[in-house]
């Protein structure tokens, strides 16, 4: 996929503020710091359009980027953030499963897991929804960069044991937003899922 132009949109929290003109959507989910907010921009080869920073559980909206006119890119709101309450914690919880049950744009989701641990429950629990969801879905392994070539089968064999990759519907990509890796085949999987 070549990107041509991408955008901020809109930041949604209830289905009336969803973009209405009718185009598919790739959500991306992930732990907060997962690397998610890096991931957009390296994929959209913008510096600063999804917020980075170190400071996890920012994000509490939807936020849609618009991306060649042509799709949405959907940041669900990173989870397993401690320090939100649990009022808070139910209302983000609604409001993403709101939004990935219901919506008929919605193509495929990104579940992002960090390279450098083994999935977490919460990791875990999204991945047993999305299949619950029968979406097609890619798990993408974040900040491969930090992990030595030795222990690459490691990484993958840790999220075997952890999440059963068999199913038709789902592809995993090891991924760097520094080393850049794997950005086209990241790309490639999001153009493929557009039209279906
Ligand atoms: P988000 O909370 O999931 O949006 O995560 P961010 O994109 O803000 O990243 C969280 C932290 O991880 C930041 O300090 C990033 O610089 C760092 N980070 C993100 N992606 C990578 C990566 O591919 N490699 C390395 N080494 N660090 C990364």
């Amino acid at each position: 996929m070549i990107i041509k132009n991408s955008d901020y949109a809109v930041s949604a929290v209830r289905e009336d503020q969803y973009p209405k003109d009718n185009l598919p959507e790739i959500a991306l989910a992930g732990r907060s710091n997962v690397g998610k907010s890096s991931l957009i921009n390296t994929l959209l080869k913008r510096k600063n359009l999804a917020r980075t920073s170190s400071q996890p559980g920012k994000t509490q909206t939807l936020n849609f980027y618009i991306v060649n006119e042509e799709f949405y890119l959907v940041d669900v709101p990173g989870y397993g953030y401690a320090k939100v309450s649990q009022k808070q914690r139910e209302a983000f919880g609604e409001m993403i499963q709101d939004y990935l049950e219901t919506r008929p744009n919605l193509k495929g989701l990104i579940i992002l897991v960090d390279a450098r641990h083994e999935p977490t429950k919460d990791d875990i629990a999204m991945y047993d929804y999305a299949q619950y969801l029968n979406l097609p879905i890619l798990v993408v392994c974040t900040k491969m960069d930090k992990i030595k070539k030795s222990q690459v089968n490691k990484v993958l064999s840790n999220l075997k044991k952890h999440l059963d990759l068999s199913y038709e519907n789902v592809s995993v990509l090891t991924f760097s937003s520094v080393s850049k890796l794997h950005v086209k085949e990241l790309g490639d999987w999001i153009e493929k899922h557009l039209e279906d």
